[in-house]
């Protein structure tokens, strides 16, 4: 049983949507994020230098495909964290900003 909730950014919906071959892959993964977010996930820093991704987590799909995540309990702690989409959400939800190749994740694509 899940104690988290989810939420989905478009971005992630389309991409969902583009990189089909991989869809129940991802879906998979996006079940055992939902169940234990912290598990194999890492915390992101700035990695691009462009984007604040820090408050951010990445989770492995394969060797290139990621999906980018924010735990809002853990997301809204970072007052830099450009893609907190936390506010006036419960400190239980998970957005997920993106699934894609990491270059493209990492710059929010
Ligand atoms: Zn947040």
């Amino acid at each position: 049983m899940s104690e988290y909730n989810a939420l989905y950014e478009k971005r992630f919906v389309l991409n969902l949507r583009q990189y089909s071959s991989l869809k129940t892959r991802i879906k998979n993964k996006v079940k055992k994020i939902i169940s234990y977010p912290y598990n194999n996930t890492e915390t992101l820093t700035d990695i691009s230098g462009e984007l604040h991704l820090i408050g951010c987590r990445s989770a492995r799909i394969d060797k290139i495909f990621r999906i980018i995540f924010v735990i809002c309990e853990e997301c809204r702690k970072f007052p830099k964290a450009e893609f907190c989409l936390c506010e006036n959400l419960p400190d239980n939800v998970i957005v997920f900003l993106t699934v894609a190749p990491h270059k493209k994740a990492y710059t929010m694509k």
